[in-house]
C-alpha cells in the first residue's frame, strides 16, 4: 500500500508491506535495509539474526570493523552506523539500536532518534530507497501503535531527500497498525 509522506515538494512515498525485510530491494544500487541491532553489532535474534544469515558472514566481519565507542558498544541507542550488505539484494545496511521499552529512560525519543538518525545517514550515503523493520517491537517489547506513530511521523519529517520510504512488516497485526496510522496521519495529503 502506497501512500503520499509529505506536503512537501520533494518528499517521496510512504510504502507498507508485508512479509521478510531480507528480500526487499527496488534497485540494489541506492537502496538499504535498516537493522534492529543492538549496540554490540555482532548479530542477535529476530530481525537482526535474519539480516545476519541472509547477508552471510562478511557482515560480520564489517560490523566488527566499526569502532567501539566505549567497550562492548558500537552503536548506542538511538544512534546508526552503515555497512556494505553483501550477498544481500540491497546496495547497504543501516543498523540502528531501539530503546528496550521498560528499561530505558525517554524510550519515544529513543525511538524517534533511531528512524531520524537512520534517514540522515541513508541521505548523507546517497541511499534514495530504504525499508524500516518494526523497531524495538519483537524483543525490545515497544507498543505497537505508540511505535507506528513515532515511525511514520519521523519517516514524514525526515524524508524529504529520499525518494521511497518502506516498512516491512513482519505479522499481520504490526502490517495492519501501521496501516492504520498512516491512514489516520496521512490521509491530510492524500487529496
Ligand atoms: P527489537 O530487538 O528491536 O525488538 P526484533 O528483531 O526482536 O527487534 O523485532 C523487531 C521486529 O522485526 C519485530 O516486529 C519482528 O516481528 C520483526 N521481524 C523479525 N524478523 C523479520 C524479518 N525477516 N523481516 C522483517 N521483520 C522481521
Amino acid at each position: 500500500e502506497t501512500f503520499r509522506l509529505s506536503a512537501a515538494a520533494g518528499a517521496g512515498a510512504l510504502k507498507l508491506h508485508k512479509g521478510d525485510i531480507t528480500l526487499w530491494s527496488v534497485d540494489g544500487a541506492t537502496d538499504a535495509i535498516v537493522n534492529a541491532a543492538n549496540g554490540r553489532m555482532l548479530g542477535g535474534g529476530g530481525v537482526d539474526g535474519a539480516i545476519h544469515q541472509a547477508a552471510g558472514p562478511q557482515l560480520v566481519q564489517a560490523c566488527r570493523k566499526v569502532p567501539e565507542v566505549k567497550p562492548g558498544i558500537r552503536c548506542p541507542t538511538g544512534e546508526a552506523r552503515i555497512t556494505p550488505a553483501f550477498e544481500l539484494p540491497v546496495s547497504r545496511v543501516i543498523h540502528t539500536v531501539g530503546p528496550i521499552y521498560d528499561m530505558d529512560k525517554q524510550p519515544e525519543l529513543l525511538l524517534k532518534n533511531a528512524y531520524e538518525n537512520s534517514l540522515k545517514l541513508a541521505k548523507e550515503n546517497g541511499i534514495q530507497y530504504i525499508a524500516f523493520p518494526a523497531i524495538s517491537c519483537g524483543i525490545f517489547r515497544y507498543p505497537p501503535k505508540e511505535a507506528a506513530n513515532i515511525a511514520i511521523s519521523t519517516a514524514r519529517q525526515f524524508s524529504v531527500d529520499l525518494k521511497e520510504v518502506h516498512f516491512v512488516l513482519f505479522t499481520d497485526e504490526l502490517y495492519d497498525i501501521w496501516r492504520e496510522t498512516a491512514q489516520e496521519m496521512l490521509a491530510q495529503f492524500e487529496k
